[in-house]
């Protein structure tokens, strides 16, 4: 018995700590496919439920596509289903060289190195190609995969105010002395829907002899006009040194990530990256999946276009029934209710109407500006739209919160 009981009674205090702050996270299960109707038992036991998801990374509503499911078939017929091997030993087939190159090209980079995921693009790629002898500055918004990337890089680090560029301006001149800058910020910020300001970064970039890092997680597949992400939205395609994205949101949504970008960059990881050294290889099936996701979306622009309409229609539905959301163009909705207590019972209400969205507070986000964060998708028809909306505006009014202030919303329920 190596498990005293002495060690067992730490582990829990400290989940009971987490059930009184009401911060311990429950997972709901859901019974069907990844679409805009689910299934979901909540808690999970109970009776199951018919929802319509508003808080799936679906974008392109692509999870569960027909051609994708078909393509991902075949590879699993003919590749078979797993490689038993990291892509240096014998972990590489034709497919991911194709798709490789498939990424390059969408995202019009140079060359592009998959791995097991985004986290893992994020864990590898800053210690493969800095040193001490280099600074990274991070916007303080940056996702929880390049924190931690980061924090494995032995590089100096820096961070700049969220998008603000004289911030960035001033830390670019203050590390003049170093031999490489690298400016790292993410494409659509998960939390805010907001974009980088990918433009003005470049130009800083380009006057301080900067690289820039981006992870366009939440962007790549449907922001730019022909969804190839932040960059295309901001006119600096081919402009951006490294860009990090996963296949696990809009992409097919099943998993992989990658580093794309300077072809030396990408030969650095290929032979550094650690993460690509030493974890599996992409599945066969999730390669001919991804491949299928990019013949979809590099044919017709029907998808992210569909979605952009979703996006509008949302954002105007929401803000005419007296709802507070965040400013932005993204598919990514927050409707804010500032107090946690308050996110958590207005999620509570909606899934009871049939919509299922979860409700964000501090630590997620800062104190005093708990949220529902809402997700559009090309796979939501109007009447979801409708339906969602309807049950927001009762929930809304159930509240008492609609066309209330902030202030007036604090007053009620506090921050
Ligand atoms: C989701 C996300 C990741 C992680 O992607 P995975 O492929 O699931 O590991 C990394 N960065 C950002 C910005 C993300 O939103």
């Amino acid at each position: 018995m190596s498990y005293p009981q002495d060690i067992r009674s730490i582990y829990g205090t400290q989940l009971d700590e987490l059930r009184k702050q009401g911060i311990f996270k429950e997972e709901r299960a859901i019974f069907s496919p990844q679409n805009a109707d689910i299934e979901v038992e909540f808690p999970i036991g109970s009776a199951q439920k018919k929802e319509i998801n508003m808080c799936a990374n679906n974008y392109l509503g692509l999870s569960s596509h027909p051609d994708v499911i078909k393509a991902a078939h075949e590879g699993l017929d003919s590749r078979g289903y797993g490689m038993s091997s990291v892509r240096f030993i014998c972990g590489t087939q034709d497919i991911h060289k194709t798709l490789e190159h498939r990424l390059t090209e969408f995202l019009g980079t140079e060359d592009t190195i998959l791995f097991p995921s985004c986290m893992d693009a994020n864990a590898g790629v800053f210690e493969a190609v800095l040193t001490e002898q280099d600074v990274m500055i991070a916007d303080r918004l940056v996702h929880a995969s390049i924190v931690d990337g980061m924090r494995l890089c032995k590089a100096h680090q820096d961070t700049y105010k969220h998008s603000d560029m004289a911030h960035l301006e001033d830390k670019l001149k203050l590390h003049q002395d170093k031999r490489v800058r690298l400016i790292i910020t993410d494409g659509s910020f998960s939390m805010d829907g907001d974009l980088a300001k990918l433009d003005k970064i470049v130009e800083l970039a380009e006057k301080y002899n900067a690289m820039v890092f981006v992870d366009d997680s939440h962007a790549s597949g449907f922001i730019g006009k022909t969804g190839r992400g932040t960059h295309e939205h901001c006119g600096v395609v081919g402009k951006i040194d490294i860009i990090t994205t996963t296949l696990g949101k809009a992409l097919g949504g099943a998993s992989g990530g990658c580093v794309s970008g300077r072809k030396e960059i990408v030969e650095m990881c290929r032979q550094k990256g650690r993460p690509y050294l030493f974890s599996n290889t992409v599945a066969p099936v999730v390669v001919s999946g991804a491949l299928a996701v990019l013949d979809i979306i590099s044919k017709t622009t029907e998808r992210r276009d569909k979605l952009e309409r979703n996006t509008a229609f949302w954002r105007k539905g929401l803000t005419e029934a007296g709802l507070i959301i965040k400013d932005g163009e993204t598919p990514i909705v927050p409707v804010m209710l500032f107090n946690a207590k308050l996110s958590q019972d207005f999620a509570k209400t909606l899934y009871d109407d049939g919509i299922y969205a979860v409700g964000f507070f501090f630590p997620v986000v800062p104190k005093g500006q708990a949220r529902i964060r809402t997700q559009l998708s090309a796979g939501h028809e109007i009447h979801h739209l409708e339906k969602a909306l309807a049950a927001f505006t009762n929930a809304g009014k159930k509240f008492g919160i609609l066309g209330k202030t902030k202030q007036e919303i604090i007053d009620m329920y506090g921050m």
